[in-house]
């Protein structure tokens, strides 16, 4: 396989392994970002450099903004309250904030990173980078729990960006880097990754000897007090340890996350990362079964759509036909006309916000916001079924694959997407879902209802009334899956009033943070030590994705694209190094764009 993109191939790179590789070389080394592939002008870098120290200057600010509240001194909090909250959103951010932080961040200080999820990891690779002293604390009884045995959900690094960005293979991350793959998989990477290169130490009842990068699960951390006149704080657990009453920190960072889900979806006890039977129970249903049940499923966020998806869907493979249609319909007119309808319906949302911070809800299932991404919506989803002949080629491409798939399944009249709004279409949900979403409404494979979800204080009823007054009861005919949304964690260490302040900055800022910025990660010994055993796996991750690699649908898999056989190389050489990132995202301009032979991109 060789790229014909002139820029790597004036360098001889051959292949996305191969310029892979050699970024991470240069990120192991510390060589400075324009000797590798020397094709940028010196006028043409100072002029980068310039726009860039300018432009991160302003976006550090935010990001601090971003993460900070003035009651919590030396505390941060990575954010949740953002769009596009994902795995690899939050692994950007966590980085982006202690860059942010650099000056602030001391060799061997103390600090605390509360929340072992993918942003505490991340977290606490970057600070050992900086040569701080790390503790880590999880609530749980161990790090990264809450998504390891999601074996049915596919996850993307970039699927929620569509179509502002193409879909990249990997996050590019420096440490804990990982490719489209089963959520399971991913996890146990991590996993991987954090004792095999990090090696922290496990703290228990014992008193912990001194240790650089020190981690203690089972600790739910309730609280956090700077000492009277000091500079330092302590944190307070619900299971405290002894030893932890004597441990003082000079920096304390938030990334508690989200919960599962909000209580209603326990009722069903399905929660969205526990593997449940929903494919097994829709074969069931089946009409050669002659079986009537009918699915209910109620919310119109990511997890709602994504599971009524799965039910119209025979070929949805966990979330591969998304992927592949994303790919066939980037950089079309219908990607086009949605990328200016969700910036739309963001500034809009955010303007309703901005008069009443308090209502999330107000600005998020704004009526006349989401009557917009209906039309919009409604309008691509048809020109997608019904191709003309001067379309390009990518829409009936893709409604092939679609049509295939939802015809392998025929609930006709059974499968109900239902919420609160008048439509379906909210900003905060993925553009690829709610195109799916769309064209499977049009199609008439699922129907949707405007009503609510309750459900009695022991859980054990729970039933949606419409808004025609009609009620349906979950039972063993009527199968009802509440997916509501999450909840942030922050909760048990601030209290209301701050978490609507860190609400309002997140949402009106965080998104703007697209630092763009280049790096050099140097004497990284953990970063080169982590390199190491990433990157067989992400290679060998590419190359089994290389495989299923064709839009058409093969009868077993679907596809990813497989870059460097791409129409334009350069641009998608640029792409999988996630370096020529939009200047224009969600509608806030970035400051600058950043060229090729640049080491290390942090964005998002
Ligand atoms: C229903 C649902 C579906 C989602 N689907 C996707 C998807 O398809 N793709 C995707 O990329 N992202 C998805 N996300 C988002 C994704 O789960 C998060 O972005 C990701 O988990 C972020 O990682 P995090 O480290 O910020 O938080 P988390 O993964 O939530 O980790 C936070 C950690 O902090 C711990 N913790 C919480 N409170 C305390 C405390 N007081 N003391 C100590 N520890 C504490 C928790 O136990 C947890 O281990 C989904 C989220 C939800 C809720």
């Amino acid at each position: 396989m060789t790229t014909t993109c002139g820029k790597f191939a004036a360098c001889g790179v051959s292949s996305v392994s191969t310029i892979k590789k050699r970024r991470c070389e240069k990120l192991m080394t510390g060589i400075g970002s324009t000797t590798g592939c020397g094709v940028i002008s010196g006028a043409g870098l100072r002029m980068d450099q310039a726009k860039r120290e300018k432009g991160s200057q302003v976006h550090r600010d935010q990001m601090l903004e971003a993460a900070f509240l003035h009651t919590r001194i030396d505390c941060y909090f990575v954010g949740t309250y953002a769009q596009r909250v994902s795995f690899a959103s939050q692994q950007y951010r966590a980085l982006d904030l202690i860059l942010a932080l650099e000056d602030k961040i001391k060799p061997e200080m103390r600090v605390a990173v509360v929340g072992a999820g993918l942003a505490g990891l991340m977290a606490c690779a970057v600070l050992r980078h900086y040569g701080a002293h790390v503790h880590l604390f999880e609530a749980n009884a161990e790090i990264l729990h809450r998504q390891k045995a999601a074996d049915h959900r596919l996850i993307h690094p970039s699927i929620t960006l569509w179509p502002h960005e193409k879909p990249q293979l990997s996050t590019n991350l420096p440490v804990f880097d990982w490719c489209a793959a089963s959520c399971d998989r991913i996890i146990a990477n991590l996993k991987r990754e954090w004792a095999e290169t990090l090696e922290p130490f496990d703290c228990q009842a014992d008193n912990p000897p001194e240790h650089p990068l020190k981690q203690t699960v089972g600790a739910k951390i309730n609280g956090y007090t700077r000492n009277a006149g000091s500079k330092e704080g302590r944190l307070s657990a619900d299971e405290v340890y002894p030893w932890m009453a004597d441990l003082n920190f000079d920096l304390v960072l938030v990334t508690t996350g989200y919960g599962a889900e909000n209580s209603d979806a326990k009722k069903d006890g399905i929660s969205y990362w526990t593997p449940d039977e929903l494919i097994e129970k829709r074969d069931k249903a089946l009409p050669e079964k002659a079986d009537k049940t009918e699915f209910y499923v109620t919310g119109c966020g990511d997890g709602g759509l994504i599971d009524a998806l799965r039910i119209v869907h025979g070929d949805f493979q966990n979330g591969w036909i998304t992927i592949a249609i994303a790919n066939l319909l980037y950089d079309t007119p219908i990607a086009e006309a949605i990328k200016a309808a969700e910036r739309t319906a963001l500034m809009w949302a955010r303007s309703i916000l901005s008069e009443n911070p308090q209502d999330m809800r107000s600005a998020y299932e704004n009526a006349s916001v989401c009557s917009h991404l209906n039309d919009v919506y409604t309008a691509q989803a048809k020109a997608l079924l019904n191709p003309k002949p001067d379309d390009p080629p990518a829409y009936r491409e893709a409604n092939d694959l679609l049509m295939k798939s939802v015809k392998k399944i025929s609930l006709s009249g059974r499968v109900f997407l239902a919420a609160r709004v008048a439509h379906p279409f909210v900003p905060n949900a993925a553009p690829i879902h709610k195109l799916l979403i769309a064209h499977a409404l049009q199609d008439n494979r699922i129907t949707y209802r405007t009503g609510t979800y309750f459900t009695n204080k022991t859980h054990s009823k729970s039933w949606i009334e419409f808004t025609d007054h009609q009620k349906v009861h979950s039972g063993p005919k009527t199968i009802i899956i509440p997916r509501h949304g999450p909840e942030a964690h922050h909760r048990t260490i601030i209290d209301s009033t701050e978490q609507q302040s860190l609400r309002l900055r997140q949402i009106m800022l965080a998104d703007r943070i697209n630092i763009h910025e280049t790096r050099t990660l140097r004497k990284a010994s953990t970063t080169a030590k982590a390199l190491d055993v990433r990157l067989p796996y992400v290679q060998s991750m590419i190359a089994e994705i290389d495989d299923r690699y064709a839009v058409d649908y093969d009868g077993s898999a679907y596809a990813y694209h497989k870059i460097v056989e791409q129409a334009e190389p350069s641009s998608h050489c640029a792409a999988t190094l996630g370096i020529d990132m939009p200047v224009d995202l969600f509608g806030i301009s970035s400051c600058a764009r950043f060229s090729e032979t640049e080491t290390f991109s942090l964005c998002r």
